[in-house]
């Protein structure tokens, strides 16, 4: 297989610096789409293709083994480092190899595959609306909408080890992948991604297309997209994946990754895996839902797979749930409506209760003190 690539990525219309990063250094290619205060998004997507990147040219490891390294560096640095503390990021990773394309994901960055016309997902979103969708709690229409649709259930790097989807996909001449950020995937719908990358020559002329009409569409977040076009290799030899034409680039490493990483073992990171650590994450999360009859704030998330419970209530409010319940907006809040932080479950808390107190106003046809606000 021969593999012609075009990457892109810009900064956006709103953000104030790029936290995507992007590697294409044939036939390895990658997006991370980082996250976390004080330029600890751009630290983190950075580092995690840096560690892929040298881990990789070493031939140390499967692909989904280097992701799990790149998870541990990302983690360590935010350990050591209080100025970027509890940063991370996604990370989609595409090794052509064989025939095949290897895929490592963590997060919600995507993979697409563009075959003969037809157009698909290869990678699942590791975010709380894909999982809401998953157990039929909304469409992915309304996913598409849903005001917390940027809630991640998975990350690189936030965690001391991370589950990371592999698969593999065979390919064939002609095919046409593509890898990026969310930063397209909100900005334009599948069908405008399909039609551009449909539509344009070159990978390199479907990268710059699908950029500007992500920034068209607002450009609310970075983007970042490379564009693998599949040829069959005229020498018939598999291992000159790397083309003239394909792009080779890497940001700059900051400093070289530390060799020791390989020899803490992979063995003790499976075993150290699991539940705790997984619950360890969750406790980060909050969302608003009821306890004691009451609309309260819980730290976790709002379910129980196997029974095990993965949140608890650090505060009940006297907003009593029934009342709550019985406005449309929040007929749902035993499920739990998903917050981004601790402050503003609170906010929401808020909300609820003003909502509440005017309900019960207009009902008492004004006739109250109009606490309405
Ligand atoms: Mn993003």
């Amino acid at each position: 297989m021969r593999i012609e690539a075009g990457v892109a990525t810009d900064i956006g219309k709103v953000r104030e610096a790029n936290e995507d990063s992007y590697l294409a250094r044939s036939p390895l290619f990658a997006v991370a789409d980082g996250m976390g205060g004080h330029r600890g998004g751009e630290v983190a997507s950075q580092l995690a293709l840096e560690v892929i990147e040298e881990l990789s040219a070493g031939g140390e490891g499967t692909l989904g083994e280097q992701v799990r390294q790149a998870n541990k560096a990302v983690f360590e640095r935010s350990q050591a480092d209080s100025k970027v503390t509890g940063m991370g990021t996604t990370l989609t990773v595409a090794l052509v190899e064989g025939g095949a394309v290897k895929l490592a994901h963590v997060g919600d960055s995507r993979a697409y595959l563009l075959r003969a016309g037809s157009f698909r997902q290869l990678t699942d979103d590791h975010t709380l609306v894909a999982k809401m969708v998953k157990t039929g709690e909304i469409t992915a229409e309304e996913a598409e909408i849903h005001p917390h649709r940027n809630v991640l259930t998975r990350a690189l790097g936030t965690e001391p080890s991370v589950k990371v989807d592999e698969k593999e996909v065979p390919l064939m001449a002609g095919d046409r992948l593509l890898l990026c950020s969310d930063g397209l995937t909100s900005m334009l719908t599948e069908e405008q991604i399909q039609a551009i990358l449909g539509s344009a020559g070159q990978p390199q002329d479907a990268a710059n297309r699908l950029v500007r009409a992500a920034n068209r569409a607002g450009g609310v977040d970075n983007v970042t997209v490379v564009v693998l076009d599949v040829s069959d290799d005229p020498t018939g030899s598999d291992d000159d994946t790397a083309s003239d034409k394909a792009p080779s680039a890497l940001r700059p490493s900051r400093r070289s990754i530390k060799r020791w990483l390989l020899g803490l073992g992979i063995a003790v990171i499976f075993i150290a895996a699991g539940t705790f650590l997984t619950h360890a994450y969750l406790e980060r999360q909050w969302y608003v839902g009821t306890a004691g009859g009451h609309v309260s704030v819980y730290e976790g998330i709002p379910a129980t797979p196997l029974g095990i419970h993965l949140s608890h209530v650090v505060y009940e409010s006297s907003v009593p749930a029934q009342q709550a319940q019985s406005l449309t907006l929040y007929a749902n809040l035993q499920e739990g409506l998903p917050a981004h932080s601790h402050d503003d479950a609170f906010s929401i808390v808020d909300q609820i209760r003003r909502d509440v107190q005017s309900a019960q106003s207009a009902q008492n046809g004004g006739a109250s003190t109009g606490n309405g606000q």
